[in-house]
């Protein structure tokens, strides 16, 4: 399988139900907005550079939702929960849905399990 193909199941665990997910970079996303309320913040303290601080907030906005249109997408295993980052997002293959996801309970961290093991 080329890494460029769409996934039509998951590798790991061969379940056919997947759902995509935005690939947003999370933390530049999060430098936006901490950097944007502290700048609004500063000149928003003097009446004199008050407007800058809304055009600050307002273009560190602009900059968010540029971010967020412009991420790609991943395929996520709703059994295993296993992340693909590398393949063409599907388009069979919808957002996360909870109806879906109900019949494939999260798996259990390893300490969990090991405890439910009477070995
Ligand atoms: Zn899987």
């Amino acid at each position: 399988m080329s890494v460029e193909q769409q996934l039509e199941k998951c590798p790991k665990c061969g379940c056919e139900e997947l759902f995509v997910r935005r690939d947003l970079p999370r933390l530049l996303v999060l430098a936006i907005v901490v950097g944007a309320v502290i700048s609004f913040l500063t000149l928003c303290s003097n009446p004199a550079t008050r407007v800058a601080g809304m055009w600050v907030l307002a273009g560190s906005a602009l900059l968010v939702l540029i971010v967020y249109l412009t991420a790609g997408w991943y395929t996520v295993c709703y059994r295993c929960r296993a992340e693909f980052h590398d393949h063409a997002a599907n388009r069979m293959h919808r957002s996360y849905d909870r109806i879906i996801a109900r019949k494939y309970p999260p798996p259990l961290p390893a300490k969990e399990s090991k405890f439910n093991n009477p070995l």
